[in-house]
């Protein structure tokens, strides 16, 4: 099957050819030739499958006929996040180079006159994410009754973030008319039922399973006591013992544990950006353009911020919190081993972590080899008080004693922060939209102008981030720190 088998026009097929792909991928071999025959079609594929381009090249294919009208957008592409509608747009960009189409970008975090300006001269393609679509939509600045073909992407996340009632809203006043492409990861019921409301006999089409995706991915557990400076000590110097890695994602449960992490990692002399729900729009950008470009070797991320982002060839992923939901576990360790690279994915497992293990061993269908040594092999004051765990035998290379526990021990201090964790991510971020002032340790940028669902003052219940518990060492630049980790002006790679 080549590209040239799918029905694509001329100008979509060389952009093909510049963008280097030889072979659709099963996504785009069966999406492409029912979206160019108008036909719905329901994708249950993750991110990492080629999904982006099964929508975008024949979306492109068939703007080639018909023009734009003023405020009246002939497609549109709906994003949970703003950095998935980022890429969304770059996907445009990079195939589109032989169109003359208009894309505009709905994002929340940026001015409205701009994207006021790009809707007045007319759009091919809107990407949006719901709540900035709907305040354009509400400042009467937008129709959607030109809309001819809507796509729905990462419908399972959109749940998570509680956007149905916003998608559910916005397919109301698309036409009933119109062409529907629908995509998600997984498919619970609420995900079914949103499928069979808005698609009309849509073509189902189900690529590889995420866990049967992640075989090139080498998954290892990495026992450490649950005191936050003993899990970031045990993390410095997992990452100082990996040669391998080239560049790497960490992953933590909570933003606010982002920024920690982040801070933590940079004073102790690793390149460290961060990418969480907070930030504003510019620092992310920034973050994610350094990590893309190979000037930033480490992301700290959260499973919101992260999901989805197109960051081909990561050579390491590391859970520093083991993922509440499982799924996301697949997701994060689907962030290396792509395309047939090969990749390593570590998950420090505290005592109070077992539970979540077991859940996510079960939806991988295996068990997750340790590092080296359980929870069994902790020092006792460290695994004892918490940890059941039966310890199931490791891939042990080295004795216990031999291991970091033991620093982790000494500096242990009892559990800090834990009246933090109650809030979930997904919570926040919905919340978020309710509040203005970013917390991001990255630099400030200059405010946008502020969406009326931006416009409520941050909630008082909110605490300053602070890190009295973490005693730990800096260790001095240099000491057994690959080079390539430490923060220096580097040279700008080629992508
Ligand atoms: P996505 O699932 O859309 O996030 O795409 C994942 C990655 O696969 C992106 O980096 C794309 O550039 C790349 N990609 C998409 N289609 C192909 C293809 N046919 N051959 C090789 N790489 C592709």
């Amino acid at each position: 099957m080549s590209f040239s088998d799918l029905g694509l026009s001329e100008k979509v097929l060389q952009a093909v050819t510049t963008a280097g792909y030889t072979e659709p991928t099963p996504i785009q071999a069966q999406a492409i030739p029912h979206v160019l025959a108008r036909r719905d079609v329901l994708g249950i594929a993750q991110t990492g499958t080629g999904k982006t381009a099964a929508f975008t090249l024949p979306m492109l294919t068939l703007l080639e006929t018909g023009r734009a009208r003023a405020r009246m957008p002939r497609t549109l592409i709906l994003e949970p996040t703003r950095e998935l509608a980022a890429q969304v747009e770059e996907s445009f960009e990079r195939y589109g180079t032989n169109h003359k189409l208009n894309v505009a970008l709905i994002i929340g975090g940026v001015s409205f006159a701009d994207q006021d300006a790009k809707l007045t001269r007319g759009t091919d393609v809107l990407i949006a994410t719901p709540g900035r679509l709907l305040d354009h939509f509400e400042r009467g600045k937008l129709l959607l009754t030109g809309v001819e073909l809507l796509v729905i992407d990462e419908a399972d996340r959109m749940l998570d973030m509680g956007f149905i009632p916003d998608i559910e809203r916005i397919v109301k006043m698309v036409p009933f008319t119109r062409q529907t492409l629908f995509f998600s990861a997984t498919m619970p019921p609420e995900i079914e039922r949103l499928a069979d409301m808005f698609l009309h006999t849509p073509q189902r089409i189900e690529v590889a399973r995420p866990s049967s995706a992640a075989t090139t991915i080498t998954q290892r557990l990495v026992a450490t006591p649950g005191e936050d400076h003993a899990k970031r000590d045990r993390l410095r110097r997992l990452i100082r013992a990996e040669e391998s890695l080239t560049n790497g994602i960490i992953f933590c449960n909570r933003k606010r544990d982002v920024a920690t992490l982040q801070k933590s990692l940079v004073s102790h002399g690793f390149d460290a950006v961060a990418l969480h729900g907070d930030m504003d729009q510019r620092a992310r950008m920034a973050a994610l353009d350094g990590f893309r470009n190979g000037e930033t070797s480490l992301l700290v991320a959260s499973d919101v911020a992260a999901r989805g982002l197109d960051i081909p060839a990561v050579s390491h992923v590391f859970n520093f919190d083991i993922p509440r939901h499982p799924e996301d576990y697949v997701h994060r360790i689907g962030r290396t081993g792509r395309a047939g690279r090969s990749g390593a994915a570590f998950t420090l497992i505290t005592p109070d972590d077992e539970r979540s293990l077991g859940a996510i061993e079960t939806l991988i269908g295996q068990p997750i080899p340790w590092l080296d040594g359980d929870l069994s092999s902790l020092p006792a004051s460290d695994a004892e008080p918490r940890s059941r765990h039966r310890g199931r035998a490791g891939d042990g290379r080295r004795k216990a004693s031999d291991r970091g526990g033991k620093e982790g021990r000494e500096r242990s201090e009892g559990r800090e922060r834990s009246e933090g964790r109650e809030r979930s991510e997904g919570r926040e971020r919905s919340e978020s939209r309710h509040r203005s002032a970013p917390r991001s340790a990255a630099p400030a940028a200059p405010k946008p102008e502020q969406s009326r669902r931006d416009e409520a003052p941050r909630r008082s219940t909110q605490r300053p981030e602070r890190d009295e518990a973490d005693h730990d060492t800096p260790v001095g630049l240099g000491s057994h720190v690959p080079a390539f980790l430490l923060r220096a002006p580097t040279v700008k790679r080629e992508r």
